[in-house]
């Protein structure tokens, strides 16, 4: 029976020492929860750090077998190995540079590197030490980016899904880290990579391409004959615990307590860990400025600010804790009265009860990060008004912000929006706290961390079928017998081939994918043999057709279809069309080189093409979405088509196309053997086109209408040249 093995860093319990002897109390957070639906099933497990340097091996032996009972195994880390993986690349490289705090906190250790890349070995010999062909592993988090890759190498058969629970950096910030590469690498070794935001699926799948030889189709990337879909799925909280644990005896107590504290006041509530990335600093900055310029706020509004502590032995946050220290005592300082003390600051963890009295107390819930994966205050926040009332402000830079959109949203950096914003939510009339806070209940209460998990692991089913679909789709040694068997046996054979992306790589320079050697001895061959009809079939000018193959024994076909010519006989132009449009398409696409540099526009009898090839990386891809965007009316008008390339647009007659060009050739006669090899969007006209039986390849792993595919031009002649020594074998 196939398992399911969740992997982090931190196992979701708590280990502590007691004289010596060890204790254990599962943690109740939200991931733990959500993920307790999988590994406290059958003989799912989760494997992680038990939190503690457990030295003594008896000791690790008793742990281990207690953690065993709760579906858990350890890895056990020294104190060397947490301080230079942990605390030093996960949370001195990963966290800073992730949350664009790279210039302030990053420190680039190579010792931390090298014992970030040995503890991920350590996890993947505990993951492999357990894991089963038919597996499913779920790696969460930053701390272990190597890990599935490095479990892809092993076991390649494995499901593999990847979370990373904190934001992923625009390229700009990501490629600064000296080990990116490798750092991808790690991550793209799974079969789905998943985010809490859209913007975090878009920046990984950019620098992914930018840095490593990795195609990608929207969210879909290819790495060599690897395919992996990036998504974004928003994780969730325990909605329903949160929204129950109001009536509980002890929260109801702790509210009223809380009113007949600060009932006399608006209380707005933060609760955040102590970290740079809260925004603390700038959100008591902030709450400064409103009792500066508000002050009908005084002695009205009480702002209750949790801080849970954490990391504060590292010099920065021991840094940022005094920093707070000292605003929180200037604000009080000069702004109290013998009734009212505007901060009520708070640097301890609460328990949970405490908390959910704390939110449903709370008239503002005040969420300002100056960058957050998601924030799951802010959802709890929502989860525990059951009467639809309260009012939540979140920085935009939080995850939730995205989900989240009924809340005030304002930028934590705008001093003056954040304290007029925290007046607006304290004074809000009750009709628009309900407006906003029932759309919200609704969000938080759908998407909660159950549905997070199992959307997660059924997007990881589908992946891997959409993964064996395409595998079976691939020309692989079975396929390619018994397309050799059906060629051996067949007389009258056709065989259209694509030039470029086909039988040469792409170039950047269309001058220098000029056919080599080794192709012409192909063709020679394929061409050679009297029940081979080859046709060359290509966008490419016929000038240049002509100058290449215009003496062998084949049809070629150019510009799509505008120009055909049989062997030994001149040129034939497909007659009755008109080129008129070009006069008014051409000074459009001219705006257009004007403003991308290294673009340039080719004229083809039927056509005009527009190339990108040599433009820089990102601008290209925009200007064509630009171009074909304010091209798509004009030539529908006109009877033309738009074609997005490999690098190029191009525009046509609609007339001609490949597909048309195919169908004229073959003409009803009787073929029993068709072959077509193809690498980009024109040539699905001719695979959609052929006859039913026809054997249609298309070169690269993307959606085509083509019934195999094989990944590069050096596969496609590497399988035209069996065919043709096929024969010569048998004659033999
Ligand atoms: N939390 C806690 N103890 C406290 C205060 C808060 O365990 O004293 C919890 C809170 O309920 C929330 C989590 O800590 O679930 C904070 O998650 P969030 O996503 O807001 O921030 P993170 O710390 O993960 O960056």
């Amino acid at each position: 029976m196939p398992k399911t093995i969740i992997v982090s860093n931190r196992l979701p319990v708590k280990v502590t020492e007691n004289n010596g002897s060890y204790e254990l109390a599962q943690s109740e957070g939200g991931l733990a929860t959500g993920l307790g639906s999988i590994y406290k099933e059958k003989d799912n497990l989760w494997i992680g750090w038990p939190g503690l340097d457990i030295v003594k091996k008896e000791d690790r032996e008793k742990i281990t077998a207690d953690l065993k009972k709760l579906s858990l195994f350890p890895v056990y880390l020294s104190q060397e190995e947490i301080s230079e993986y942990y605390e030093g690349f996960s949370n001195e490289v990963l966290w800073p540079v992730f949350h664009y705090y790279a210039s302030t906190y990053a420190n680039y250790k190579r010792s931390n590197w090298e014992f970030y890349v040995e503890v991920n070995k350590k996890f993947k010999n505990a993951v492999l030490s357990i894991a089963e062909p038919g597996d499913t592993i779920w790696v969460h988090d930053y701390q272990l980016m190597l890990l599935p890759d490095l479990i892809r190498r092993e076991q390649p058969e494995l499901s593999i899904g990847f979370f990373l629970h904190i934001p992923f950096p625009s390229y700009e910030m990501f490629r600064l880290i000296p080990w990116r590469s490798e750092l991808l690498e790690g991550v793209l070794g799974s079969d789905l990579i998943g985010f809490h935001t859209y913007d975090d699926v878009r920046h990984f799948v950019n620098a992914a391409t930018r840095i490593l030889p990795v195609n990608s189709s929207a969210n879909v990337l290819t790495k060599g004959d690897h395919t992996i879909v990036a998504e974004a799925f928003p994780i969730g909280i325990d909605d329903k615990k949160f929204a129950s644990l109001p009536s509980e005896p002890d929260v109801k107590k702790n509210v009223k307590l809380i009113k007949d504290t600060f009932g006399n006041t608006k209380l707005v509530l933060s609760v955040d860990r102590l970290d740079y990335s809260k925004g603390i600093l700038q959100r008591l900055q902030a709450f400064e400025y409103l009792l500066n310029h508000y002050p009908e706020a005084k002695e009205k509004i009480t702002f209750y600010m949790i801080v849970v502590p954490s990391r504060d032995t590292v010099p920065q946050y021991a840094h940022l804790r005094d920093e707070i220290d000292k605003q929180v005592g200037n604000i009080n300082a000069l702004h109290r009265t013998m009734e009212w003390t505007p901060i009520q600051y708070f640097y301890r963890s609460f328990p949970i009860d405490m908390l959910s009295a704390l939110y449903t107390a709370a008239d503002v819930c005040l969420v300002t990060p100056m960058r957050d994966g998601m924030n799951l205050v802010s959802k709890e926040y929502v989860a525990s008004r059951i009467n639809d009332d309260g009012a939540l402000v979140i920085s935009e830079m939080a995850g939730a912000s995205k989900e989240l959109i009924d809340a005030l949203i304002v930028n934590p950096n705008n001093t003056e929006e954040v304290a007029k914003t925290i007046i607006k939510a304290a004074y809000m009339p009750k009709a628009e706290q309900r407006a906003r806070m029932e759309p919200m209940r609704q969000v938080v209460a759908k998407f909660n961390i159950a549905h997070w998990v199992k959307i997660f692991m059924d997007k990881l089913n589908e992946v891997k079928q959409m993964q064996r679909s395409l595998q079976t789709r691939y020309v692989g040694q079975v396929t390619q017998q018994s397309i050799i068997n059906r060629y051996i046996k067949t007389r009258r054979r056709l065989i259209f081939l694509d030039y470029d992306g086909t039988l040469v790589d792409f170039k950047s320079n269309i001058e220098q994918a000029s056919p080599d050697e080794e192709l012409y001895e192909l063709l020679l061959q394929l061409t050679e043999d009297p029940a081979n009809h080859v046709v060359l079939i290509s966008g490419r000018k016929h000038g240049n057709l002509d100058k290449w193959f215009g003496d062998y024994n084949m049809d070629l076909v150019a510009e799509h279809g505008s120009w055909i010519k049989k062997p030994k006989v001149a040129w034939h132009k497909l007659s009755g069309l008109s080129a008129q449009w070009k006069q008014e398409i051409r000074p459009i696409i001219e705006t257009y080189i004007d403003r991308t540099p290294g673009s340039f526009i080719e004229e083809k009898t039927y056509s005009l093409a527009w190339h990108y090839r040599k433009a820089p990386k990102g601008l290209g891809e925009l200007r064509a979405g630009e171009l074909m965007n304010n091209l798509k009316y004009l030539a529908n008008d006109r009877g033309l088509q738009l074609l997005p390339g490999d690098k190029v647009v191009e525009i046509k007659n609609v007339e001609v196309n490949k597909g048309k060009a195919a169908l004229t050739i073959l003409d009803n006669q009787d073929y029993d053997f068709i072959l077509a090899l193809g690498d980009d969007y024109t040539d699905e006209d001719v695979f959609k086109e052929l006859p039913e039986n026809s054997i249609t390849i298309k070169i690269g792993n993307n959606v085509s209408a083509a019934k195999f595919y094989l990944t590069s031009p050096d596969e496609a002649r590497s399988l035209l040249k069996s065919l043709a020594e096929s024969t010569v074998v048998k004659t033999q």
